[in-house]
């Protein structure tokens, strides 16, 4: 890697040759004047204050970062957690979803819509906009409606319109392209609130912002805690939202290693993993180039993890790009290791992590057995495991 590589978007939304705007022109008009109006409230000095006091008093903002001293103990090195898990929701989703409903309002828009998978982001969004005072949409495949009713009614609760999408595999693809296609039709009243750091410009750049708020944190809290910064950095991947949230900390620091973990799912088979990285080819697909699961053919492929938050056939931009600079590694680990992770943090450390960040606790542990004593290791837990106990309960209880 060069160090005079930057690690900032371009103006037009890329990445090195990843990201853009692969949208019709009447979209990027409008697309030009979000990013516009972003680029202007970001350094508002009301807005970075009325965002500030959200996330300390609703979300409940610094997360916490806590010594993980069983885990220590048992593996031999020090383990460190940032606790996304304890904001308010369950995660990580939360810190972008306050930005996008508060940078809604602000310009003048009375609506948002959103996509979801397992449901974890509509619930955000949904929570953000009761707050907030705006009107919610949710698209939500059909399959996912019927696997998450808990979320479901959460949704419904906090007054937002869950939509069904029967299309195609009835699951988060489709619900993205839905979600997608109803913003087209309503972009003057309605802004689109993506789930995760994906999509055209400058939807990446937007939830980036907002969820950099980890990293921020995690560097001065480490270095609050220990007077030394971590030698590794472990985040799993879905979208890449909470990796890119806590890696973009410690981009200058280039003696931290940052780590991406990918879900392999059942196999490296495609269809059977959501690795996109570690598996994909460069493609398109949202409105934006990047890493996709693809046949030999090019057509995207469908992804598949236990954890249904990283179910998603893309990655986004920035990841495709600290790939190939190499300036991130990225790793996968399956289905089973990410449910012994599960395990282990619930019985060792009183902490139960949702099943996608118990893929980054998996590799933290893998990165233990070959680490020296003083090794530092921390870990991004992106949320907690609440919603996952049924799946749990029904099928791996140990
Ligand atoms: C949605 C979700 C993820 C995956 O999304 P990213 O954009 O990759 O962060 C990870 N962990 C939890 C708990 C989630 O809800």
């Amino acid at each position: 890697m060069q160090i005079t590589d930057s690690f900032e978007i371009t103006k037009d939304g890329f990445y090195g040759n990843f990201g853009g705007q692969l949208i019709s022109e009447d979209l990027k008009k409008e697309y030009t004047i979000i990013a516009e109006e972003f680029l202007r409230i970001k350094d508002d000095e009301e807005f970075i204050q009325e965002l500030d006091e959200l996330l300390k008093t609703f979300a409940g903002r610094p997360s916490p970062l806590y010594y993980a001293r069983n885990l220590s103990k048992k593996y031999g090195v020090k383990f460190y957690i940032k606790r996304e898990d304890l904001n308010h929701t369950g995660s990580h989703k939360i810190n972008h979803s306050l930005g996008e409903a508060l940078l809604a309002k602000k310009m003048g828009k009375t609506k948002l819509i959103a996509e979801t998978g397992a449901g974890q982001h509509g619930v955000a969004i949904a929570t953000a906009a009761a707050l907030v005072g705006l009107e919610c949409d949710v698209y939500m495949g059909e399959v996912d409606i019927q696997k998450e009713s808990p979320n479901v009614s959460r949704m419904k609760m906090l007054g937002a319109n869950v939509i069904p999408v029967s299309e195609g595999t009835k699951t988060l693809k489709e619900a993205v392209d839905a979600s997608f296609a109803a913003y087209c039709k309503e972009y003057k009243t309605a802004m689109y609130a993506i789930g995760s750091v994906v999509g055209p410009h400058p939807f990446p750049m937007i939830v980036e912002h907002f969820q950099s708020v980890i990293g921020r944190e995690a560097r001065g809290q480490m270095l609050d805690l220990t007077g030394e910064l971590p030698d590794y950095v472990v985040a799993c991947v879905g979208g890449g939202s909470n990796s890119i949230g806590i890696f973009n900390g410690f981009l200058n620091d280039f003696s931290v290693k940052l780590v991406g973990v990918e879900p392999l799912g059942k196999s490296e088979k495609l269809g059977e993993n959501a690795a996109s990285i570690n598996f994909g080819r460069i493609g398109e697909l949202h409105g934006f180039r990047s890493m996709f699961l693809q046949d030999e053919a090019g057509n995207i492929a469908d992804a598949y993890s236990v954890a249904s938050g990283l179910d998603y056939p893309g990655v986004g931009p920035k990841h495709a790009y600290l790939n190939e600079i190499g300036r991130a590694e990225y790793v996968t680990i399956n289905d089973k290791e990410a449910i012994d992770a599960f395990f282990e943090l619930s019985r060792t450390e009183g902490i139960i992590p949702a099943l996608e960040s118990s893929h980054a606790v998996a590799q933290a542990l893998k990165i233990a057995k070959t680490s020296s004593q003083n090794a530092k290791i921390l870990i991004n837990l992106s949320g907690r495991g609440d919603k996952d106990l049924d799946f749990i309960l029904k099928n791996h209880l140990q």
